[in-house]
C-alpha cells in the first residue's frame, strides 16, 4: 500500500548505469520491496540536461528521502567540475563507508568468506592538508601531510560498525589501527574502540588488530574476520583487498552513510566501454540493493534477494565479465525465476 511505501531517490546514472539500475528496479518490484522511487538526474545525464552534475532538484530529492540507489556517475573531464561523490559525501556528512564482500562464485581464491568493512569517510589523512617545505633550491624537498582523527568521529564510525553486528547477526567487531605507531591519530581510535565496545559486551564481541598484520592475515586467514572497522586510509586499502578475496571490484556493493542520509551503489565505473550493448552485471547494484534493504530494515527481502542471488549463480549462469555468455537481461530473468 502506498502509505507503506519508503521514499528512495533513483540515479540511473552514466553509461551502462541505467541498464543496471533497471534490472534492479525489475527485482525490487519482483521482491514486494517497499520502495517509492523518485527518478533524478545526476553526472554526465545532468550535465546533457541542465549544465550541472549534481543538480539542485537531485540534492533536494535525497535530502527529503535520505535515501538513494545510485547508479555509476561520471564527473565530466575539464569544465572544473568537482567530483561528484565528494560533493554527496561532503553534503550529506556520509561518515561510514559500508563495504561487504562474500563468496558469491564457488571455487575461486577463498570459499565462504563474508567480511564487511566500515570505513570512517571523512577524517584521518583524507583531510588532504598537504603541503611542501623549500629546501636548498628544491621548492618540493619536503612533503607534509597532516591527518586528524576526532573523538566523536571514531566514536560515532565504532558504534556503526557495533549497531551494524547486532541488527545483522554479526558475531564479532574487529577494530584496526596502527596505534603502536601512529600512537595520537590511531591510538585515539583504538582507544574508543575499546569503550564502545565495552558497551556491547555480551552481544558482539571485540578484538584488535594492527593493520599490517590485519593486511597479512586477511590472506592467510580471513575466516578469522567478521566486521572490520577502520580509519579513513586503512579503510581504502583493506576494502579493496576483501574485495580481491572474492574476485575484485567487479561484483563489490557499497554504501556511504550518514546521520540523516544513506546511499547505495556499486563500486564499480559506468564502464563506457560496452553501454546499451545489454551486457553489463547487473550483480553490484543488485547486491547495493541487498543492503539498502537492511539498513532500511528489511532483514526479510535482503535475504530472500541474497539467496536468489546465490541460487541463480549455482544454476551456472554467468555474464561476460566473469566468464559467461549471458546479457544484462538473461541474469535479470534468471533471478527474478528464483525470487518469485
Ligand atoms: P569510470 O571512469 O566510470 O570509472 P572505467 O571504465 O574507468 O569507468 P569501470 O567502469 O569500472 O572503469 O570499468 C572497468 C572495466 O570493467 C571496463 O572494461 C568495463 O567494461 C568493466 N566493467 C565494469 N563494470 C562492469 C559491469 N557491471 N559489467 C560488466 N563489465 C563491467
Amino acid at each position: 500500500m502506498a502509505e507503506n511505501k519508503i521514499p528512495a531517490t533513483l540515479i540511473p546514472g552514466d553509461g551502462i548505469g541505467p541498464e543496471i539500475v533497471e534490472a534492479v528496479v525489475e527485482v525490487c518490484e519482483a521482491l514486494g520491496a517497499p520502495f517509492a522511487w523518485d527518478r533524478q538526474l545526476a553526472g554526465l545525464a545532468a550535465v546533457a540536461d541542465c549544465g550541472d552534475p549534481l543538480p539542485l532538484p537531485t540534492l533536494e530529492s535525497i535530502r527529503q528521502t535520505g535515501l538513494a540507489l545510485k547508479g555509476p556517475l561520471t564527473t565530466p573531464v575539464g569544465g572544473g567540475f568537482k567530483s561528484i561523490n565528494v560533493t554527496l559525501r561532503k553534503e550529506f556528512e556520509l561518515f561510514a563507508n559500508l563495504r561487504p564482500a562474500r563468496t558469491l562464485i564457488p571455487g575461486g581464491r577463498f570459499d565462504a568468506i563474508d567480511i564487511v568493512l566500515v570505513r570512517e569517510n571523512l577524517e584521518g589523512f583524507y583531510a588532504a592538508m598537504e603541503h611542501y617545505m623549500p629546501l636548498d633550491h628544491d621548492p618540493k624537498a619536503i612533503a607534509i601531510s597532516t591527518g586528524f582523527n576526532t573523538r566523536a568521529e571514531c566514536r560515532r564510525i565504532v558504534e556503526y560498525a557495533f549497531d551494524y553486528a547486532v541488527k545483522n547477526g554479526r558475531k564479532k567487531v574487529t577494530v584496526v589501527h596502527k596505534a603502536n605507531i601512529l600512537k595520537a591519530l590511531t591510538g585515539l581510535f583504538l582507544e574508543e574502540g575499546r569503550k564502545v565496545a565495552k558497551e556491547y559486551e555480551g552481544r558482539v564481541a571485540m578484538n584488535d588488530r594492527i593493520v599490517d598484520a590485519c593486511a597479512m592475515q586477511l590472506v592467510l586467514d580471513p575466516w578469522q574476520y567478521d566486521v572490520i572497522v577502520t580509519t579513513n586510509l586503512f579503510g581504502d586499502i583493506l576494502s579493496d583487498l576483501i574485495a580481491g578475496l572474492v574476485g575484485g571490484l567487479g561484483m563489490a556493493p557499497g554504501a556511504n552513510i550518514g546521520e540523516n542520509a544513506a546511499i547505495f551503489e556499486a563500486v564499480h565505473g559506468s564502464a563506457p566501454d560496452i553501454a546499451g550493448k545489454g551486457v553489463a552485471n547487473p550483480l553490484a547494484m543488485l547486491l547495493s540493493t541487498e543492503l539498502m534493504l537492511r539498513h532500511v530494515g528489511r532483514l526479510d527481502l535482503a535475504q530472500r534477494l541474497g539467496g536468489g542471488i546465490d541460487a541463480m549463480l549455482a544454476t551456472g549462469i554467468r555474464t561476460r565479465d566473469i566468464g559467461g555468455t549471458a546479457g544484462t537481461r538473461d541474469l535479470t530473468d534468471a533471478l527474478l525465476q528464483q525470487i518469485r
